[in-house]
């Protein structure tokens, strides 16, 4: 039987990106690699195989990236939630606050049913602001978050609390 490939190993660190004082935390040799992106995507579906997840939601753009292949382990549709301007339908919409300023993410309105079941996929889970935004998102169209999954999370930074979610899954910690 082949090894589980050390998912850690496949994180670049790249100081200073987007901006001096930030560790940023890129995935693309993660992407890059069969093994790797395969062992990723089936652990963050994992312990969401038999908990009746109806819809995966992503939240642009890596959220995409990881988040439709889960949908497509989970056997459900995808949704998108992307940043302000972007989508062509009736939406809706929630801003939250950043260090400095807030932003704003959107969902077209049928993405969701009520009552539906759904699970958040992220890349990764900083301070929480936009993972909460589109938890509201989903509970703004009648949806039942059944879950987040983050391939990173940055736990000096809490965002965990800023979720009032259960299960959070998440695969790598710093
Ligand atoms: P937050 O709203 O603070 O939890 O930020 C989460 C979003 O910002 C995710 O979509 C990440 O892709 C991105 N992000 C925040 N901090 C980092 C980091 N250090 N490295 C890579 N991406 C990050």
């Amino acid at each position: 039987m082949s090894r589980a490939p050390d998912l850690q190993s496949f994180i670049r660190d790249v100081p200073d990106f987007p901006r001096p004082g930030i560790l940023f935390r890129d995935v693309t040799p993660l992407l890059g690699d069969a093994g790797a992106l395969k062992a990723a995507v089936g652990a963050l579906a994992d312990p969401f195989r038999h908990v009746g997840v109806e819809k995966v939601m992503g939240i642009e753009s890596r959220g995409f990236v990881f988040g439709a292949p889960v949908a497509l382990a989970l056997e459900t549709g995808f949704a998108l939630v992307r940043k302000a301007g972007k989508l062509p339908g009736r939406t809706r919409r929630v801003t939250y606050d950043l260090e400095y300023g807030t932003d704003t993410v959107e969902m077209h309105e049928d993405s969701l049913r009520a009552g539906e079941r759904v699970l958040v996929v992220d890349d990764l889970i900083a301070t929480g602001g936009t993972a909460a935004a589109a938890v509201q998102l989903a509970r703004d169209c009648g949806a039942h978050v059944v879950g987040c999954a983050f391939l990173i999370e940055l736990t000096a930074l809490a965002g965990r609390r800023r979720l009032d979610v259960d299960p959070i899954h998440v695969l790598l910690r710093y």
